[in-house]
This record gives structure tokens, C-alpha cells and sequence, in this order.
């Protein structure tokens, strides 16, 4: 059950073999946190967050945003305006080699 970052497991269980707590995924590298801006595609959400960067030219920041796709487990089924904390992977497929950990959020904003 220990996956090696200090998330809280999930709830639910489930059989998928690309689960960090459930199936063979070991997780290393970096870890982030985002928001949930899409979870149309099967067992896929793409995280994303923004940031400022400092032009010095303009002596003013500009708004800059990342966006990740990560897996997403069916224990843990993260959604659509959910915060997430994901962790870097192998690659899972040509464009994701993140997995949602751990669900900080729900919709209504209320920590889990
Ligand atoms: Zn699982």
C-alpha cells in the first residue's frame, strides 16, 4: 500500500495493473499539484496550473499555465474542477507518464 510519497490511500479499491496503490505502477520524480480541467478521455485527465514569470523588459509578469495529462485510476476517478496531486511516472503512453495520487478537492471545495 505505501507507494513511497506520503499521500492517503484511497477508499475504493480497483483491478487497473497502471495503479500506483493497486497495480504495478511504481511512481518517481516530480510531484505536483493542479486542477482537474478535463476528464473526457478513458482513465486520462489532463491537471493543469498557472504560474508567473518575470519578463524583465516589461519589468511585469505574465501569466503562464502547465498543463499535464496524468492517469487516472478508477480507485481514485478524479473529475472536472477536482484539485489533484499528481506524481511522475514511467511512460504510460506517448503523450502520459503522470498518475493522480491523491484527490485534495472536491467539486464543492471541501477537503477530503
Ligand atoms: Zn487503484
Amino acid at each position: 500500500m505505501n507507494i513511497g510519497i506520503n499521500v492517503k490511500p484511497p477508499e475504493k479499491e480497483c483491478n487497473d495493473k497502471n495503479c500506483p496503490f493497486h497495480g504495478n505502477l511504481r511512481v518517481r520524480g516530480r510531484i505536483f499539484e493542479g486542477k482537474v480541467v478535463s476528464d473526457k478521455a478513458k482513465k486520462t485527465v489532463v491537471v493543469q496550473w498557472e504560474y508567473l514569470l518575470y519578463v524583465p523588459k516589461y519589468e511585469r509578469y505574465e501569466r503562464r499555465k502547465t498543463r499535464i495529462l496524468a492517469h487516472n485510476p478508477p480507485c481514485i476517478d478524479a473529475r472536472k474542477g477536482d484539485v489533484v496531486k499528481i506524481a511522475e511516472c514511467r511512460p504510460i503512453s506517448k503523450t502520459k507518464s503522470f498518475v493522480v495520487v491523491e484527490k485534495l478537492t472536491n467539486k464543492a471545495g471541501v477537503s477530503k
